[in-house]
């Protein structure tokens, strides 16, 4: 066992099924390992679900929503709870965070940023709890209407691997604000944080059955959930073609689904930015979390003018960045999650170069023993790229950027829309009137001016296009978690007789 693993009081050898407030083993007594994509050794079991335990959990979830107290409780004693939720998460910060870096590859500050916001969005939606209201209508006299906002019932919640805790945080977090109760589907590449914050509600108060976790294959499990006859709503971030499935899946019911998916976002340097910035933003933009971001800024539009002095001082910065021991303040960039990410992301790498692209930067595995082990990838910059080639239209999720010219304004937003992605865009230029009338242009979902942070609690964040639907980390995020039922009641003095028989 690692040194550092020792040291994390989260991590357990062993993780069950999360149901009706038991830890319970998977009905088939299954099991499946969960690694250190670092170094590839494994870190814990972990319960493989089955379509039975789904029932259970779905059961569970449906109960709790009936009969517990909790979607009839006044919104701020939720809210309350919540509160509770993030001062644990606060308590347990190391932990958390290098329990994530453990089960996830990544770098300790990837974790520790992550972690902070996923606290951050319980506190957002402890206090969001209070928006939560109706309206009255103006309607006839001798009638009174009013709407009410109700949980919209059994949501199951779908996450991926790359921001293991995050993606739950984003979704468990305002599902509960506003009541309904969950089935939670961790990736099967990353299921431990989850698992913990699944605990750590529990123990702040979250009552049994209100959240439920199963953990298994998405294609069996997952599949199953989202086809469930007892689930109202399904919340899945993903690939965008699991998200057409998904949607599939649910018509049969016609459940409400909400949909973060895939992206290829353009990062676009016209000639008057702050060259500087834009450099080390858009290193930012790409290399972050490894590259897999779903908003990695992974087409890279300079203008031709500033091309080749901000292609040298890209490479220069790129080449500073360091890899290796995931659990070191010191490191920026992680590991890869899988040996089949590795493979995809060196397959389009080599598909580049036979398109006539050139790798300038990186390509392949980093050298020296530490990176022997695990799943390590070099930071990689691809130039003479157009943007029809299939490494500028597809999205590789990994640490390999390809910069591409342009010559005027017009053409840059052309070739920045020209994908079947929009989830977000970011821009760099010291014309004012540039910045914003480019922003209304882009065809996505969050669009950065001269900085490179996309999510911000209380900022809706999700796509346009193939990127999918629905806004999370937002206060409109609660409608999507809510129906409204109008009431409208007769309140005049005679009875009313609209036939007059
Ligand atoms: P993925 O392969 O689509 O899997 C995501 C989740 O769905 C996992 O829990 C997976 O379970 C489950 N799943 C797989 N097939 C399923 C099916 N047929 N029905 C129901 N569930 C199923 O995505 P990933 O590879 O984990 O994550 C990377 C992708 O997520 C990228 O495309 C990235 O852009 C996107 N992403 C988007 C956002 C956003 O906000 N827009 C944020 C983060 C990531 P298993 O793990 O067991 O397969
Ligand atoms: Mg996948």
């Amino acid at each position: 066992m690692l040194k550092e693993e020792k040291k994390i009081r989260l991590l357990k050898e062993e993780y069950r099924l999360l149901i009706d407030g038991e830890q319970v083993e998977a009905s088939s007594k299954g099991w499946f390992d969960t690694y250190n994509p670092a170094t590839g050794e494994v870190i814990a079991r972990v319960a493989k679900g089955t379509r039975e335990d789904v029932d259970r959990a779905v059961a569970a979830a449906r109960h709790a929503l009936e009969k517990s107290k909790w979607a009839k409780w006044p919104a701020f004693r939720r809210g309350q709870i919540l509160n509770r939720v993030a001062a644990i998460m606060r308590e347990r910060f190391e932990d958390l965070v290098r329990l994530e870096v453990l089960n996830s590859g990544k770098s300790l500050s990837a974790a520790q940023g992550q972690v902070h916001q996923a606290i951050d969005d319980f506190e957002m939606y402890a206090g969001a709890v209070h928006t939560l209201s109706g309206e009255a209508k103006p309607v006839p006299n001798g009638f009174l209407n009013y709407t009410r906002k109700e949980p919209v019932g059994v949501c199951a919640q779908i996450v991926p691997w790359n921001y293991p805790l995050m993606m739950a945080a984003w979704k468990v977090a305002p599902a509960l604000a506003a009541g309904c109760t969950i089935i939670l589907k961790p990736a099967t590449l990353t299921p431990l944080t989850a698992y913990a914050l699944a605990e750590i509600c529990h123990e702040a108060g979250v009552p049994a059955g209100v959240l439920n976790v199963v953990t298994g294959s998405g294609s069996e499990i997952g599949a199953y959930l989202v086809e469930h006859p007892g689930v109202d709503k399904v919340a899945f971030t993903g690939e965008t073609g699991t998200g057409k499935d998904i949607m599939k899946g649910a018509s049969a019911t016609l459940k409400r689904v909400t949909l973060e998916l895939g992206g290829k976002s353009p990062n676009l340097v016209f000639a008057d930015a702050d060259l500087d910035a834009a450099v080390d933003g858009s290193v930012f933009g790409i290399y972050y979390n490894t590259g897999m971001s779903c908003e990695a800024r992974s087409r890279l539009f300079v203008h031709e003018s500033i091309y080749d002095a901000f292609v040298e001082k890209f490479v220069d910065k790129t080449r500073k960045l360091k890899l290796g021991d995931t659990f070191s303040k010191e490191t920026h960039v992680g590991a890869v999650i899988s040996a089949a990410q590795w493979e995809t992301i060196d397959s389009y790498v080599k598909l580049a170069q036979e398109e006539g692209a050139k790798v300038v930067c990186g390509g392949g595995r980093p050298e020296g023993e530490e990176f022997k082990k695990g799943h390590w990838y070099l930071p990689t910059v691809l130039v003479d790229v157009t943007n029809d080639m299939r490494v500028a239209q597809e999205e590789i999720f990994g640490p390999v950027v390809v910069i591409i010219k342009f010559s005027d304004e017009k053409e840059a937003i052309r070739q920045a829309n020209d994908n079947i992605y929009g989830l977000a865009a970011a821009l760099w230029t010291r014309d004012f009137g540039r910045a914003h009338r480019v922003a209304a242009q882009l065809k996505a979902g969050t669009v950065m001016i001269n900085n490179p942070f996309s999510a911000m609690p209380g900022l809706p964040f999700g796509g346009y296009k193939q990127s999918g639907f629905g806004r999370e980390l937002a206060l409109e995020t609660l409608d999507l978690y809510t129906e409204t039922k109008s009431v409208n009641a007769y309140i005049g003095s005679k009875p009313l007789n609209p036939f007059g028989v």
